[in-house]
């Protein structure tokens, strides 16, 4: 019941945040969101905020279900923690992982649980190559990932991210972790057609396993569809060829779910989307829809046989957590029993797509992607030449962001491209409320960039 002001003041005091410098903090002072229900977030001042970026990607079924606050209150009565260590188990962790091994494709029918995408993927860093030394071939280590990814944020999951910025700080990557482009055909493709350019990205990745020897690349990681490197989708080329090499070069194929997965694409995972195999997937996120940490590594029969078989020396004090792992089997629950994911086919994504495409009309757009509910747009000061603005890169993409937070509208800028990733459940009514304030908030940027 503080003033919004006392409130800043004591934040910009005391609390750090991730990926902000204190300058900008300062610039406006943070908004204080207090409550949320749908798609609309209320801050401290009791404005209504659209967030079309469902959190960080994560808030699937959107805010404010009642349902999961009581599963959360429920099982802390009942058992509010004990372990998955050694051999001790608890119903919502077995519980989970026999629906996730339902609903994963294939033969992905164990999982291994942390708490967040970020310990998932230093999971799978240490399962593959544990994986590799079990089966006698200990220098099968390398794993290859792409530049510009975003894997999380501890020092593995970091290394296999390839973001420069990250990179610069703390001492990563660690050894032995490898990267190729992403196939960003908008911004890369030069005169290639997309097709061409898919292959020849996609053929990065046998010309880094002949360079590094096929005996030392242990795995492949990316996601379906990059999400936070700007919402890369890759031409329609590129998954079948990185399948291709991976099996030709017995590559185990890490698919990145932590945004995709539970629904984004249009499918329960990316990896259906783009019709891969892969042998382990990250899931996080959507999972819980955000309601509690939790996060996990669905993984292949084979490579889990293997595990098993030794003993990983690998584990969280909050691997499966009672409570987190409740709330995400109801998250499933209700994506399962309300169709959400029939409702993202049918109804939402098409739609979203089509006045997401749109926007090429407005003179600051060049390219608008989309898949499912995950969309971005190239800022350009000329489409026809795809260029880039004079501007330090992500200048106008932050003067749009700010545009939009000003009307009320979350959206999230990579360098010069906006990005959105709506709750799975908006509603038509709700989509035409984002464009005006997607249109409003262009059109000033726009302005602002001419004065
Ligand atoms: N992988 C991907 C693709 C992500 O987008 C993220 C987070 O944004 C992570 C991993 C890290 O997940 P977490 O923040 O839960 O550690």
């Amino acid at each position: 019941h503080m003033p919004t002001a006392e409130l800043q003041a004591i934040d910009a005091a005391h609390h750090m945040h991730p990926f902000s410098t204190n300058e900008d903090l300062a610039k406006e002072g943070v908004r204080v969101i207090t409550r949320a229900k749908g798609v609309y977030l209320t801050d401290s001042e009791g404005e209504e905020i659209l967030d079309a970026m469902a959190g960080l990607w994560c808030v699937n079924i959107g805010y404010g279900r009642d349902e999961l606050a009581e599963v959360a209150a429920r099982q802390m009565r009942e058992l509010p923690y004990y372990n998955t260590f050694f051999k001790t188990t608890h119903v919502p962790a077995l519980a989970l992982a026999n629906k996730l091994a339902e609903l994963a494709p294939g033969d992905l029918n164990h999982v291994f649980f942390a708490g967040g995408g970020s310990e998932a993927n230093d999971t799978n860093i240490r399962m593959v190559r544990t994986y590799w030394a079990e089966k006698g071939k200990p220098e099968k280590n390398v794993i290859i990932s792409r530049h510009n990814a975003y894997h999380g944020s501890t020092v593995g999951s970091a290394s296999l991210g390839g973001m420069a910025g990250m990179h610069a700080q703390g001492g990563i990557p660690i050894p032995n972790i490898h990267h190729i482009n992403q196939p960003n055909w908008w911004a890369e493709g030069g005169d290639m057609t997309p097709e061409e350019f898919g292959l020849a990205r996609a053929r990065e990745l046998e010309e880094a396993i002949l360079e590094l020897g096929e005996d030392r690349v242990a795995a492949f990681i990316a996601e379906p569809v990059q999400g936070a490197g700007g919402v890369i989708v890759a031409p329609d080329t590129y998954w079948p060829e990185i399948q291709r090499i991976c099996d030709k070069y017995e590559i185990l194929l890490i698919a990145d779910e932590v945004i995709c997965g539970f629904g984004r694409t249009g499918n329960w995972f990316g990896s259906q989307t783009v019709g891969i195999r892969p042998h382990i997937m990250t899931i996080a996120k959507g999972l819980s829809s955000g309601y509690a940490p939790i996060g996990g590594s669905i993984v292949c029969d084979e490579v889990a046989g293997v595990i098993g078989n030794c003993e990983f020396n690998h584990g969280y004090t909050y691997s499966g957590h009672p409570v987190a792992a409740a709330v995400a089997l109801e998250n499933l629950r209700i994506l399962e029993e309300e169709k959400v994911i029939d409702h993202v086919r049918n109804v939402a994504a098409p739609y979203l797509k089509e006045k997401w495409e749109a926007l090429v009309d407005h003179p600051l757009v060049g390219e608008a992607r989309i898949v499912g509910m995950m969309g971005s747009i190239a800022l350009t000061p000329e489409k026809e030449t795809r260029a880039k603005f004079a501007s330090e890169p992500g200048t106008i993409g932050l003067i749009t962001r700010e545009r939009c937070f000003a009307n009320n509208l979350v959206m999230r800028h990579v360098g010069d491209r906006m990005i959105i990733s709506p709750p799975l459940i908006i509603t038509r009514d709700e989509i035409d409320e984002m464009f005006v304030r997607i249109r409003k908030s262009l059109d000033e940027a726009h302005a602002e960039i001419l004065r």
